[in-house]
């Protein structure tokens, strides 16, 4: 893995915890030589994991639409900030430059961005490992429901198991290095 892609909100949260795991993997990563892309923002959680990424000396790749470059301010020291036309182009981008995703805590555009990636996944349009950063217990709730739709038999089990959690930046990337995709049709229940 070369560079990883990490969602997480434009906001710093309530809890400072949020902000410090942001940095702190932003650290591990430049430590593993593991390049950051994201959503190229200097506001909130973006714009720490960003600095804590450049302090180490790691390459930063942002991806910004051009409606965002002053709503949530564009980076201005980045290795590399490219500026797209939509907000699909921004996903597209950021999904083709990244060998894993990681999600840190976030709100809409976070849980958004993050479950499109894992949906591609599923239908199997990549096999890159897809993970939930689950600082102070953020995404328990979010487990509970994905549980809750396994046993709706809405989603399958494998596709389930394919969203990796941890709590710590350092483990979860371990989970990362030994992840093997699933190999499994998206649809039950199918009439023949
Ligand atoms: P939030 O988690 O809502 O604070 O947003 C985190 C990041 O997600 C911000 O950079 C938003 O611009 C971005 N975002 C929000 N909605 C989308 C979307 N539909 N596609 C791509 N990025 C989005």
């Amino acid at each position: 893995m070369k560079r990883i892609c990490v969602f997480c909100g434009s906001n710093p949260g309530a809890n400072p915890q949020y902000v410090q795991t942001a940095k702190a993997l932003g650290r591990v990563m430049a430590e593993k030589s593991l390049g950051l892309v994201y959503g190229g923002a200097s506001v909130g959680m973006m714009g720490e994991i960003a600095d804590a990424v450049l302090q180490a000396k790691g390459e930063v790749i942002g991806v910004i639409p051009k409606f965002l470059v002053d709503k949530e301010v564009s980076h201005k020291h980045l290795t590399d900030l490219r500026v797209v036309n939509s907000m699909h182009e921004r996903k597209m981008l950021m999904a083709d430059l990244a060998d894993g995703f990681i999600a840190l805590p976030g709100g809409l555009g976070t849980i958004e961005e993050f479950f499109e990636v894992v949906t591609w996944a599923q239908l199997g349009m990549h096999g890159k490992p897809c993970g939930l950063l689950n600082v102070a217990g953020y995404f328990r709730m979010l487990v509970e429901f994905l549980e809750h739709a396994v046993q709706e038999r809405l989603i399958r089990a494998e596709h389930r198991s394919m969203i990796l959690m941890d709590e710590n930046p350092g483990a979860l990337l371990e989970k990362f290095d030994s992840y093997q995709p699933p190999v499994v049709e998206k649809w039950m229940d199918r009439k023949p």
